[in-house]
């Protein structure tokens, strides 16, 4: 057996970021304005598509507060007009932007946004390790954490007295560290991209289908994201087996069809998982678990990318408290993302109860009523 390489590189700082989509860069530009020292550990290079490009008027709050307004708009972003729904009843209904006080909501190209995100935090003095993937987690020899990373330049060591783990739905490095997830559905989205010249001021459409429901989002630069989104159980496996549902179950959505029809598939339609799911320990030990990793939302409720950002202030402040001393910082932070999870529920129910077309299939079956602790599954 080859000996392992020697780190090419290695940092110390007060918090590692694992992860720098948006939870993690707002994380990071929070802690190094508290005068934190922190490396972000992003996998990426922000270099392929990526889903949730409609983000809500109030996005502009903790866009703000993390001093990343000017760059926002320098980013390009389309202003979205509002959302139109098909829901409960074929009519489209619009829940429009237009009287929204904050101003308009926003389509995104996400990994742009992303980038952007990242580049601000390594502006404020973070350091951002892109393309670099953690290949192992431990405690530090004098408390703390450990982490080896594979980088474009070889193996990397990183010390750091405090973690936070920003690494998306799949949250990994803290679940192997014995996290454990709370699994409330199967939801997933059939993802394609589309050409959409001249598209990018109709704002979202959201519209309720037999065994799902659709979404299709502009994004700038003339491209629209279709999303199938439905239970994982009710997708065929292998790729051209799931593009055939995506077209079958789009001709029976008449409001996307009418916008889709003509416009070319760019990128043929790719699984995301998108269930609604819970950590079952946000925080403790030195570790907190933030945006995604923490709590996942369900999609039609367009907040995932406003709650990242407000999710990496608060686990930001959370984990700023604790280094300083404070024994309940990481508590608080727990009990807060599990109330939040518990309003994000009911309010996932109130949304899901309105559609009653297809009662008795499925899909809106598993969706009516709270989850039973018994109909919780943990992964
Ligand atoms: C189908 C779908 C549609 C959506 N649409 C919308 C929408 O229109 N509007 C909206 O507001 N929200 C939307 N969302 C939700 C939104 O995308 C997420 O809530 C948001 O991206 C969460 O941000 P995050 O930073 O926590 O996680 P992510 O955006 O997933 O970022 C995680 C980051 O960590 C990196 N990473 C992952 N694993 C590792 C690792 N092991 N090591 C290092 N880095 C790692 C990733 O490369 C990534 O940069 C949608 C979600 C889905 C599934």
């Amino acid at each position: 057996m080859s000996r392992p390489r020697p780190p090419s590189a290695s940092y110390a700082a007060d918090v590692a970021v694992l992860g720098g989509g948006p939870t993690g860069a707002a994380a990071a530009i929070a802690l190094a304005e508290a005068g934190r020292s922190v490396v972000v550990v992003e996998r990426s290079r922000y270099d392929s598509a990526r889903v949730g490009e409609a983000l809500p008027p109030e996005v502009r709050t903790p866009l703000a507060e993390l001093g990343v307004w000017d760059r926002f708009l320098a980013c390009g972003p389309s202003p979205s007009p509002g959302v139109a729904y098909a829901w409960g009843e074929h009519a489209l209904k619009y829940h429009d932007f237009i009287l929204n006080p904050v101003g308009p909501g926003w389509a995104v190209d996400r990994a742009r946004f992303d980038a952007m995100l990242a580049a601000a935090a390594a502006a404020r003095g973070a350091r951002v390790l892109t393309a670099t993937r953690p290949l192992s987690l431990g405690r530090g020899p004098a408390g703390g954490w450990t982490l080896v990373a594979a980088s474009p330049d070889g193996p990397i060591g990183l010390r750091a007295r405090a973690l936070v783990d920003a690494t998306g739905r799949a949250s990994s490095p803290v679940r192997r560290l014995g996290g454990g997830r709370l699994v409330v559905d199967r939801l997933v989205g059939l993802v394609a991209f589309l050409e959409a010249s001249g598209m990018e001021d109709r704002g979202t459409l959201v519209e309720a289908a037999e065994d799902g429901w659709w979404y299709t989002a502009p994004i700038p630069g003339g491209k629209v994201a279709a999303a199938f989104m439905t239970d994982a159980d009710m997708v065929p496996k292998g790729r051209a087996a799931r593009g055939a549902l995506w077209r079958v179950r789009l001709h029976g959505a008449c409001e996307t069809r009418g916008r889709l029809e003509g416009r070319r598939v760019l990128i043929e339609p790719g699984m995301v998982l998108a269930n609604t799911t819970l950590i079952k320990r946000p925080a403790w030990d030195g570790r907190a678990a933030a945006g995604d990793a923490a709590a996942t939302l369900d999609p039609l409720s367009g907040q995932g990318i406003h709650r990242a950002l407000c999710s990496g202030l608060d686990a930001a402040r959370a984990v700023d408290a604790h280094l300083r001393g404070d024994p309940w910082a990481l508590s608080r932070y727990s009990l807060q993302v599990a109330s939040d999870f518990a309003a994000d529920l009911a309010e996932r129910a109130r949304f899901y109860a309105r559609e009653r077309r297809w009662r008795g299939r499925p899909f809106w079956e598993r969706r009516t009523g709270r989850p039973s602790p018994g109909g919780l599954t943990v992964s």
